[in-house]
């Protein structure tokens, strides 16, 4: 069975044996670099990742002195930690959560992901958010917003009628689209409805495949090319756990995105697919999703998700 034993434990099994040592040096490393990259691989991060993320610890920690009362062991779980939260992005700070809205408005959003990952719900979870004043920006509440929502989803007619169930539970506005409408039509009459109404922010929902296909990533670049969003969020399960690359890669070699939502964060997994995530499209993580419920919508904390993924 797969050991899930935190990183901190597993590393003071090995440095029992090396107490006394002043440095962090490439003999005493090694056995615990070994250790770091098995957590690693255990929270799901994608191997390529991990090797990458192994070898910035490595040149981060060779040299350090262990300082005061701390273990070499210690000392590397710090840089460890250091590094991670650094990479996903704890140097934006007080950035998490933030979404750029200071747009002409609308300020339009653009979800995108595969079938399944969220986006319909997190829609209405950022409808919520921002109708309800929550969203902050440089710091400070941006006050409430006036939301409009609509579903480019014309293939799934269920997906339409999840859509205005959702924009109706959390109270914001939902334009109806028809399944017999091109995608690309409902994005004009919305960004039109939009303007000629002064919403604050129009959310678009996109169709989502099982798996990346070529005519899915064509019509999302068609909307985006259409609509101009200020953000373009890529929505992903954290259950996707390695998987979670391919589908990063995929998404953000086709569009300019913005940033990344992670949702189903209640559920167990270790949240290694936030580093791949992260690592892999070089975009911050804005949100998580925490609850299947409409108010499970959190800022990303850089901090949380290093301390998640090293367990
Ligand atoms: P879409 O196909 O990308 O629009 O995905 P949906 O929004 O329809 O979500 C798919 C399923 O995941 C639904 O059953 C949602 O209730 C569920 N879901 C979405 N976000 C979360 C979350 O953060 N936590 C949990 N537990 N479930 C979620």
């Amino acid at each position: 069975g797969i050991m899930l034993d935190n990183l901190t434990s597993r590393l003071s099994r090995i440095v029992k044996t090396m107490r006394g040592e002043a440095r962090l040096t490439e003999a005493n490393t090694q056995e615990m670099l070994r250790e770091v990259r098995m957590a690693l691989l255990e929270a799901d991060v994608a191997l390529p990742v991990v090797r990458d993320f192994v070898a910035r610890v490595k040149e981060a920690a060779l040299g350090q002195e262990v300082v005061g009362s701390l273990n070499p062991g210690q000392a590397l779980v710090g840089v460890v930690h250091k590094e991670l939260t650094a990479l996903m992005g704890g140097d934006l700070g007080a950035a998490a959560g933030e979404l750029s809205l200071a747009a002409q408005p609308p300020a339009v959003i653009l979800m995108a992901g595969l079938q399944g990952a969220g986006k319909t719900t997190t829609v209405g979870k950022l409808a919520k958010w921002l109708s309800e004043g929550n969203h902050v920006q440089y710091g400070r509440k941006t006050g409430r917003k006036k939301v409009l929502v609509v579903s480019a989803d014309v293939y799934r007619p269920a997906a339409i009628d999840q859509l205005k169930t959702v924009a109706a539970q959390v109270g914001v506005d939902f334009l109806l689209t028809e399944p017999t409408q091109k995608p690309q039509d409902i994005a004009r009459d919305a960004l039109d409805h939009a303007r000629r109404h002064h919403y604050d922010v129009l959310i678009v929902d996109t169709a989502g495949r099982l798996g990346i296909d070529q005519a899915m990533m064509d019509e999302i670049c068609d909307l985006h090319a259409l609509l101009s969003p200020i953000e373009t969020l890529f929505v992903v399960d954290a259950m996707q756990g390695q998987d979670a690359v391919n589908v990063a890669r995929a998404f953000s070699d086709a569009l300019p995105l913005t940033g990344v939502v992670m949702t189903k964060l209640d559920g167990d997994a270790r949240g290694g697919a936030a580093l791949s995530v992260r690592q892999v499209t070089g975009k911050p993580l804005k949100f998580v999703g925490v609850s299947e419920k409409l108010d499970g919508l959190e800022p990303f904390h850089p901090e949380r998700m290093a301390q998640r993924i090293l367990g």
